[in-house]
């Protein structure tokens, strides 16, 4: 992560195939196009990229979790479990639709608690929502026999775990359905992009017609369509669809990158008998786009923050004290900072947010320092970073 790093002639190659022929819309416009249909092609290489039937590329991942929210048929009143330990894009989505989302507790995974979430399911549930933070996963197997026992819908936010893999399946392809972003700092970039990955051909006709206003996508005269039900506009452009396809093409090769980089790394910290590692479901392999280790508390954790920051280590966040994927953090959420006058029906579904606590959550984030990998490093670089990290780390372990 992120894939901008190596930007290159392949990138420019693919958006220049756009310019020349002027069209920046993926439907329509069949004479001009000299048969350049960049998001269609790059659906075709995310099928097999992500070993899905269906792929559906959007406007961006925020974008992707709404409408796979949507597809299956998640709105108002329903109760959609989500972790505490994620990007504010899981419950915008969730309040986008009308439903009401349910934080709980994550474990030394870095994701969704199991036990957490069985104890959290009310006849109001309809989904389950994993996110698969910072490179690894949950255990998708005690989550799907959660959802089979519940009846719910199981859905994957991969966003950040582009090219993980579980029991060797890619991440995303798992569940019901499966979200991808492909923003600026995503291990592939679209600039702007995101998509919804399924196996269910009812979802994926759903997300494609929803997110181009209700079109039907039958003929070809776009106005002569009709509109099975209410849309909405979360198209992608030819623009940002053609620097993907670039990027997609590139994602072994980026993955590699990082596993290597990680791996320098994971070896030097693992020097030091006092950092831990977070856990990786049996049968997971992680995309290497983050490295993310424990240390023994909380002040130890700021110090180490501290010191990684001041020795010019950029890229390592401890998210206890971040404003964006830490619950502890989400005021807004917590009061309700509208813009827009939220139902009674959400107001009252999230009124259980003024006492809850997340002990559990806080012993892991509170502990927990991640650490972004870069694709654009060379060999000496990593290592000297390597260097620089334990000297960080343990020269906040001795204060004490
Ligand atoms: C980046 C990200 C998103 C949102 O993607 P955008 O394309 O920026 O809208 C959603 N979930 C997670 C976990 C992310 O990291």
């Amino acid at each position: 992560m992120p894939g901008f790093e190596l930007f290159g002639s392949a990138e420019r190659k693919e958006v220049n195939d756009v310019l020349d022929n002027g069209v920046l819309m993926r439907y329509g416009f069949d004479g001009m196009r000299n048969g350049h249909w960049k998001a269609k092609e790059l659906e075709t290489e995310l099928e097999s990229a992500f070993q899905s039937k269906h792929v559906q590329l959007l406007s961006s991942g925020t974008a992707a979790v709404t409408v796979a929210m949507v597809a299956a048929g998640i709105g108002a009143g329903d109760e959609v479990i989500m972790p505490s330990f994620t990007f504010v894009a899981s419950f915008e989505s969730i309040m986008m639709v009308g439903a009401i989302p349910i934080l709980v507790d994550i474990d030394d995974t870095l994701t969704l608690d199991p036990k957490a979430v069985e104890k959290a399911i009310t006849s109001k549930t309809k989904a389950i929502m994993v996110v698969h933070m910072c490179g690894s996963m949950g255990d998708m197997e005690a989550l799907q026999r959660i959802c089979d026992a519940h009846n719910l819908i199981l859905i994957e936010d991969a966003c950040q775990a582009i090219g993980g893999m579980y029991k060797g399946k890619p991440l995303g392809s798992i569940g019901d359905l499966g979200c991808f972003s492909f923003d600026f700092v995503k291990t592939i970039t679209c600039g702007e992009g995101g998509a919804v990955i399924t196996n269910n051909k009812d979802y994926y006709i759903k997300a494609d017609q929803y997110s181009d206003h209700g079109h039907d996508h039958q003929g070809s005269d776009r106005g002569a369509e009709t509109h099975p039900f209410l849309g909405y506009n979360f198209r992608i452009s030819e623009l940002h669809a053609a620097v993907g396809l670039a990027q997609v093409r590139r994602l072994p090769e980026f993955l590699s990158i990082q596993q290597k980089n990680f791996t320098i790394l994971r070896e030097a910290l693992s020097a030091i008998p006092e950092v831990t590692f977070r856990t990786v479901p049996e049968g997971g392999e992680e995309s290497y786009a983050f490295l993310n280790f424990f240390l023994p508390d909380l002040e130890i954790t700021r110090r180490a923050s501290k010191n990684l920051k001041e020795a010019g280590v950029d890229g390592c966040f401890h998210y206890y004290d971040n404003n964006w994927h830490y619950v502890r953090k989400w005021d807004h959420l917590k009061n309700l900072k509208s813009l827009y006058p939220i139902s009674e029906e959400i107001k009252m579904g999230l009124k259980y947010l003024q006492t809850k606590t997340f002990e559990q959550s806080d012993h892991f984030i509170g502990r927990n320092i991640s650490c972004l990998i870069k694709l654009s490093w060379t060999e000496d670089e990593v290592k000297s970073r390597a260097e620089a990290m334990v000297k960080a780390i343990t020269s906040a372990l001795k204060v004490s």
